[in-house]
């Protein structure tokens, strides 16, 4: 019997240059990952199309008919040979770049083949490039033939059928595997994959083992394994085929699951967490006497569960979700003073200085009268002053330290750090977060603040291993955001509305997607705004802030605008994140076509922060393609970050969406796909949750396979590590 563990190269059919290839490429090293190197999907090769059907914007097609001569075309570099193709309802032009020697001498005029390929309208014709070309002994039987339907070459012509009528015809369905331009030019095959685990499935002549344990398959009614991952290759029947996709779907998420739940239980049972037992006289003077505004519900309930969490003993490690302006500061600064009340220092990680600033003035002012000292840390802070926060941070004087990534270097160390608070969370790496916790002997209280909403399902797998509080409730007042689309041309009537705002006396956004004007592309730019905005606004005064500017002109060109001391700011994505200035009521967005939706989303929330009615104001040219004209459409239909974060992850898939590439897990799923599968994912967690939660240590004989296939996924798949 063939080991799964067996190097790929001395499978038939592989040999040594094509296992570096497969190697270098696609990461297959051994048989094992070519068995789990599943089709993208599958051709359904038992119809055939005729050649008048086909039309431009059909997937790949097969067709059944003969050359009927062969030509070159070009010259040099451009030369390539085309045969002409006919099954006599039509002529498709088949054609080769590369090639054209062997092609020519191995295909002959007048014989009947298979082609199969994706058809493409060129000049009036239809071409397929590098097709696939069989001899046609090899069809499968026709379901149904009739005379009528008999081509004028007295070839057969085949009717559609559906595909669940085909099941037990064998492989009617063919797979299609990915490969790269690098394999491609080596001759390396989607064709050549599929004959490879042809062969491979023919070697594994016993039952691949089961990795789950019979409970579980019996509950959800899978298939097994190895009959899983012999359809997946070469589907029996569409019902087949759907059983074993479900089947894999679900065993990849509950490994990943797994995988999280029980590293969460071994954090749980490494660090004790430092207990918060009290809520004392610095969280009550403040509630009962210094609280600005009542607390929306939302904020109290998420204050309880962070509460309930720190005074349990355990470490907590909470996600707290939170639209823009939906009060995240405050929630913060009231669990710091939970920590003060405990006798514990909080440090606050923010991903800019503007942000920081913003939060010790905020937090400065909502604390007046109160005996709670709080501390900025940034690049900026330096000398005399710096040594001055190093000293008051390890002699306690300082209970609330609002930072930059500067809080996390070595020198920065505290009394008793109890309670690390992060904000705009996105913007940080899992290592950045780990450093904070090694600040404190007993690893202090985490709570990682964002407000790109993430979905529930990218949520459990992204930080399946921190709990989630979410404010779903803006404070009371708010006027919801208006946003509205406009296309360039009407630039006047925009400035119309611009010029009224100011007359109110509020502020302006701009942004561009450039900074500076570029050859290459005719996207609008900061420069050429700031001129313009300054001319056609004579009556403003205008700021300018952009990612190449020196962070100290950035920081005061920044604060003119906070202080209202100009009323339009001009500026690339660089003001995303955070900065709160109520009296802006005005978010234009020039370009809206290039930014993506959680983008636009967290630009859109710089605004609507006061009580007057704001705007935001998507410009885009006038021609939109399908996939841009949807992601406008959704910003003008909801102002719901979770609503729009659901629909970013269907658009883009989960690999685009920001902060994946950050978190430290990789989104290299091989089957299953988060934004489809949300169903599969909670079945999978309830699983993994019920298998850990009866056999807390991993021992018990019935889920022997299950331990043994989890540490062998940690092995071979470095990003599990990572995950915190
Ligand atoms: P974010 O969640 O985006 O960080 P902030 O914490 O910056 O939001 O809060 C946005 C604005 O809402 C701030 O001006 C803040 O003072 C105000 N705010 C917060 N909580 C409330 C509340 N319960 N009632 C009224 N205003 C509030
Ligand atoms: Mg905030």
């Amino acid at each position: 019997m063939l080991q799964l563990n067996q190097d790929i190269k001395y499978l038939q059919g592989v040999g040594p240059q094509r296992a570096d290839l497969l190697k270098r490429e696609l990461d297959i090293k051994t048989v094992g990952d070519l068995l789990t190197y599943y089709p993208y999907k599958y051709i359904d090769r038992s119809h055939f199309y005729r050649i008048c059907d086909i039309n431009g914007s059909m997937p790949h097609v097969q067709l059944l008919g003969e050359i009927l001569s062969f030509e070159s075309q070009g010259v040099g570099r451009n030369m390539r040979l085309v045969a002409h193709f006919s099954d006599g309802t039509g002529v498709v032009d088949l054609v080769w770049f590369r090639g054209a020697k062997y092609i020519s001498s191995t295909y002959d005029q007048h014989v009947p083949y298979v082609v199969f390929g994706k058809p493409q309208f060129f000049k009036g014709r239809i071409q397929v490039a590098h097709p696939e070309i069989e001899t046609s002994t090899k069809l499968p039987q026709a379901p149904h033939q009739s005379s009528q339907e008999e081509g004028k070459m007295g070839l057969p012509l085949f009717r559609r059928e559906p595909v669940e009528n085909l099941s037990g015809s064998g492989m009617s369905f063919r797979p299609a595997y990915n490969t790269t331009d690098a394999m491609k030019k080596r001759g390396l095959t989607s064709t050549l994959i599929a004959r490879l685990t042809e062969t491979l499935l023919r070697m594994l002549d016993q039952p691949l083992s089961e990795t789950l344990p019979a409970y579980l398959i019996e509950h959800y009614h899978f298939i097994s394994r190895d009959e899983a991952l012999r359809n997946i290759h070469y589907p029996q029947s569409a019902d087949l085929l759907r059983k074993a996709q479900a089947r894999l779907k679900f065993e990849e998420l509950f490994f990943v699951q797994l995988n999280i739940l029980r590293y969460t239980q071994d954090r749980q049972r490494k660090y004790r967490g430092i207990p918060f037992p009290h809520v004392g006289a610095q969280f009550n003077d403040f509630y009962f006497n210094h609280l600005p505004f009542p607390l929306t519900d939302a904020q109290k309930r998420v204050i309880r569960e962070i509460r309930a969490d720190m005074g349990s003993g355990r470490q907590m490690n909470r996600l707290l979700q939170g639209d823009v302006g939906s009060g995240k500061t405050l929630v913060a600064l009231m669990c710091a003073l939970i920590a003060v009340d405990n006798g514990c220092q909080t440090c606050i990680m923010a991903p800019t200085e503007i942000l920081a600033e913003q939060h010790v003035a905020t937090l400065q002012h909502m604390l007046q009268g109160m005996d709670v000292h709080v501390a900025l840390l940034t690049g900026t802070v330096k000398g005399k002053r710096r040594e001055q926060v190093h000293r008051q941070l390890l002699s306690g004087d300082i209970h609330i330290l609002v930072g930059t990534h500067a809080v996390i270097e070595e020198d920065v160390q505290f009394a008793r750090l109890g309670l690390v608070v992060i904000d705009e969370q996105h913007r940080f790496g899992v290592a950045q977060r780990a450093k904070l916790w090694t600040k404190n002997p007993i690893a202090p209280h985490v709570l990682v603040m964002t407000a790109t909403p993430i979905p529930r399902t990218l949520a459990m797998t992204l930080y399946g291993d921190l709990d989630v509080s979410v404010i779903d409730q803006l404070p009371p007042g708010r006027k919801p955001i208006q946003t509205i689309h406009q296309f360039d041309a009407h630039r006047q009537s925009l400035y119309r509305h611009l010029h009224q705002q100011i007359a109110l006396g509020r502020q302006v956004y701009i942004v561009y997607p450039l900074v500076k004007e570029s050859e290459k592309t005719d996207l609008k730019n900061v420069e050429d705004g700031f001129r313009n905005i300054s001319q056609e606004f004579s009556e403003c005064r205008v700021s300018k802030v952009h990612g190449q500017m020196r962070p100290a002109d950035k920081e005061a060109e920044m604060q003119r605008f906070v202080k209202g001391e100009t009323q339009i700011l001009v500026a690339t994505t660089v003001i995303e994140v955070g900065v709160n200035v109520p009296n802006a009521t005005v978010m234009v967005i020039e370009n809206a076509e290039r930014f993506g939706l959680s983008q636009l989303h967290q630009l859109r929330g710089r605004v609507g922060r006061g009580g007057e009615q704001s705007y935001c104001i998507l410009v885009t040219k006038y021609q939109l393609s399908q996939d841009t004209r949807r992601r406008i459409q959704i910003m003008v239909d909801t102002n719901d970050g979770f609503e729009i974060a659901e629909q970013d992850l269907k658009l883009r898939g989960p690999g685009d969406l920001e902060g994946t590439q950050q978190s430290g897990m990789a989104f290299d799923l091989k089957i299953a796909n988060l934004a489809k599968d949300g169903i599969l994912l909670q079945m999978a967690r309830d699983a993994a949750a019920q298998v850990l939660q009866s056999d807390p240590d991993c021992n018990q004989p019935v889920h022997h396979m299950v331990w043994t296939q989890l540490s062998q996924l940690r092995r071979s798949n470095i990003n599990w590590g990572a995950i915190s």
